[in-house]
C-alpha cells in the first residue's frame, strides 16, 4: 500500500512518467553534483507534441490522451535506464540525460526521439495516427540552477517551433570540432556519435544568432563514413 502511495506522489497519472515535482527535485541533486565536478556534466531535452490542439480538435481529447500515453512510451524506449523522463506539463515532456552529455550527444539522443515519433504509427481500433514532435536541448553550464538550464532548452524548443516543427534545436554553443565546414549557412558537416558525417542540404543551417548559434537537426543524410580530428 505505501508502495503505491508512493508511486501516487512521484509520477503522473496519465502517462505513467515521473511529475514535474520529482523530476525538480532529481534535477537541483544533479545540479549540485555536476558543479562539484564538472566531469559530471548533463543534458536536458525538452519535447513538445506538434499541434496537438488540433489534434485534439478534430480526433478528440480521448484519443489525444491515448497519443500522450504512446509518446510517452516510445520516448522511454528511446533513452536509457539512468535517464528520468517526465512530464512537464500538458503534451510537454522534459528529460534529463545523466552522466557527462557533451551537446552533440544531447542532440543526437533527441534526433533519435524525434525519429522514433515520426516512424511510430499509433493504433487504436483499425486506424493509425501519427504526430510529430519539437525538441529543444541545454547542456549544464557551472553557474546554472535547474531554472535557467531548463530555461535554455525552452527557449530551444520555442527556437524548434519557429524553425518549423518536428525537429531539434539548440541555442548552445557548438563545439567548433563538430563544424568542419559552412558555407552561405546552409551546408556543413557534422559528426555523429558513431563517426558518420550528416549534410544538411535541405537549407537550415548552423548560424550565429544574438542568442548562440543553432542548427536545424533535421533530414540529415549520411554523407560518406569517416574520421576527421
Ligand atoms: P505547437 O505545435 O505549437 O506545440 O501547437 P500545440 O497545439 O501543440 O500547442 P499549444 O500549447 O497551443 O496547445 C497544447 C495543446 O495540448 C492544448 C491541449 O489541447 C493539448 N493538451 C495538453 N495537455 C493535454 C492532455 O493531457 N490531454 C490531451 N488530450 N490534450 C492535451
Ligand atoms: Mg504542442
Ligand atoms: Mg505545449
Amino acid at each position: 500500500e505505501s508502495k503505491r502511495f508512493q508511486k501516487l506522489a512521484l509520477t503522473d497519472e496519465l502517462t505513467g512518467l515521473y511529475n514535474i515535482r520529482y523530476f525538480k527535485m532529481i534535477l537541483k541533486t544533479e545540479c549540485l553534483l555536476a558543479k562539484a565536478d564538472s566531469s559530471k556534466n548533463f543534458g536536458i531535452i525538452m519535447a513538445d507534441i506538434d499541434h496537438f490542439k488540433q489534434f485534439n480538435d478534430v480526433y478528440g481529447h480521448q484519443l489525444g490522451d491515448f497519443v500522450l500515453q504512446q509518446i510517452a512510451k516510445v520516448i522511454l524506449i528511446s533513452v536509457r535506464a539512468s535517464d528520468v523522463v517526465a512530464r512537464y506539463g500538458g503534451e510537454e515532456i522534459i528529460i534529463l540525460l545523466r552522466g557527462a552529455v557533451p551537446l552533440e550527444d544531447g542532440l543526437n539522443v533527441a534526433e533519435k526521439i524525434r525519429k522514433n515519433i515520426e516512424s511510430h504509427p499509433i493504433r487504436k481500433e483499425d486506424n493509425i495516427y501519427k504526430v510529430t514532435a519539437s525538441f529543444g536541448v541545454s547542456c549544464f553550464r557551472p553557474q546554472d540552477d535547474l531554472e535557467t538550464v531548463i530555461k535554455r532548452a525552452d527557449s530551444a524548443l520555442y527556437k524548434a517551433k519557429q524553425q518549423g516543427r518536428n525537429c531539434v534545436c539548440t541555442i548552445e554553443i557548438l563545439p567548433e570540432s563538430s563544424l568542419i565546414r559552412q558555407e552561405s549557412g546552409c551546408f556543413q558537416l557534422f559528426k555523429h556519435s558513431f563517426g558518420f558525417f550528416f549534410d544538411s542540404l535541405d537549407g537550415f543551417g548552423w548560424g550565429r544568432g544574438s542568442s548562440g548559434n543553432s542548427y536545424r537537426f533535421n533530414s540529415f543524410k549520411p554523407l560518406f563514413l569517416k574520421l576527421i580530428r
